[in-house]
């Protein structure tokens, strides 16, 4: 049997993503202690440019959440937020988070020597994404006595027509208010331009690190994107952001130069569709690598591209952005999206992680995958499972169906 761990290479940035991440942390524990900051919580696809605008430290607990599944904390959390009424069915990032608040404890308290999760001094929602993220912020709204506000999005959506644009821009000048209030600054136009520019080119940057795993053999797996994309999510419209990935992308350019892969001798190529199981990254990663599979793109790490950022009025770049993300498309639109994915990556399987407590990632439940391998031929494997919920997880189980999708692809039979 081979070693299946030697044929995954580590990046050597990620030791300075590690600190800039590690300072985002350490700056908001300060200003919870201190309270010389103030602080807005945000959904991972809410309007965070426009909170950075009044000043405002901002605090993304869905990435809280994936911390709690990739450390493996969520099982012992999520029943404690069951026992306070909040369903096992319902998104296991707001249970693992809920426990983890009732519990005092969070992996952030070792990595960053943080006190805990960071106070909020308001709440900041999209529904873009699922409901769950609104009832998640309401817990601690109700908990704190904070101010909750957010953006209501319809979803399903095909074309975005300018009714829906009118409403989704007149929705996000709504917030001003209320932020004005609760930093207590005056909402300045030009420096929501600059935050908003400086997303844009973080964007840029972080398509241009996805978009390198197009190359055979790919330098980068999916694997190590769930984690290099830390920056793009949590540090978006900030200097570190685009400090970072210049460094990522040069490593990555450097590996394609030299002809090394992230997977060696990289035979077959895999798109992943739906969210990452977090508790089982580093297994999958070595399951594959050891098949010679790379699975080198998703529609997971490509959701954090925000096109639309590049627009000249920056309400309307944030409203088009946070509302054209895949998750928010209607079905033939997702059909199209994968369509596009599996040519551009020339993708040979793919694979759907049917996530229980997150249906709004979960795009294999209406017949997609079967009318996708149909029209490009291309086969597929649906796993069951979750993003944090391990309980819900069979190891043995989707060990075979990675095997079986291997085993379906020409030349193999
Ligand atoms: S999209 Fe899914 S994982 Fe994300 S917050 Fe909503 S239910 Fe949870």
């Amino acid at each position: 049997m081979s070693d299946k761990s030697s044929k995954i290479k580590a990046l050597q940035a990620t030791g300075l993503m590690r600190e800039l991440m590690g300072g985002h942390f350490r700056e908001l524990d300060e200003a919870a202690r201190t309270r010389d900051r103030k602080i807005a919580w945000c959904t991972s696809v809410g309007p965070a440019e426009l909170l950075r605008s009044f000043g405002f430290l901002v605090y993304f607990p869905e990435n809280h959440g994936a911390v709690l599944g990739s450390s493996r904390a969520a099982a012992d959390l999520i029943p404690l937020a069951n026992a306070r009424g909040y369903s096992p069915d319902i998104c296991s990032y707001l249970t693992s988070d809920i426990g983890s608040y009732l519990a005092g404890r969070t992996p952030l308290q070792k990595a960053f020597g943080m006190e805990g999760v960071p106070r909020p001094d308001i709440l900041v929602y999209n529904t873009n994404q699922c409901r769950d993220v609104q009832d998640w912020f309401a817990f601690y709204q109700r908990e704190w006595g904070v101010p909750m506000v957010g953006i209501d999005t319809q979803r399903s959506l095909g074309d975005l027509t300018s009714d829906h644009m009118d409403g989704l821009v007149a929705q996000h000048r709504a917030l001003i208010p209320v932020l004005e209030q609760v930093s207590g600054r005056k909402f300045d136009l030009d420096r929501l331009k600059e935050v908003v520019a400086s997303s844009y080119r973080c964007t840029q940057l972080w398509k241009r690190v996805l978009q390198l795993a197009a190359h055979r053999p790919s330098p980068l797996t999916f694997f190590d994107a769930t984690i290099q994309m830390g920056p793009a999510v949590v540090l978006r419209g900030t200097p570190e952001a685009e400090q970072y990935y210049p460094v990522l992308i040069a490593e990555l350019e450097a590996r394609i130069n030299a002809g090394e892969a992230a997977v060696a001798g990289e035979k077959h190529r895999f798109y992943w569709e739906g969210m990452p199981v977090w508790g089982k990254l580093r297994d999958h990663a070595e399951q594959f690598a050891g098949m010679g599979v790379c699975v080198v793109a998703s529609t997971y790490c490509n959701s954090w591209i925000f096109e639309p950022l590049g627009a000249s009025d920056p309400f309307e770049g944030m409203a088009r952005s946070y509302t054209e993300l895949f998750i928010v498309r209607s079905e033939a639109y997702k059909e199209a999206y994968l369509k596009r994915m599996i040519d551009l990556y020339a993708i040979d399987g793919v694979i759907y992680h049917d996530a229980k407590t997150c249906p709004n990632n979960s795009n294999c439940r209406y017949g997609l995958p079967k009318r996708l391998s149909d029209s490009t031929g291309v086969p597929y494997v649906t796993i069951n499972g979750d993003l944090n919920d391990l309980r819900l997880y069979s190891e043995e189980q989707t060990r075979t169906q990675f095997e079986a999708l291997v085993e379906q692809l020409p030349g193999r039979r």
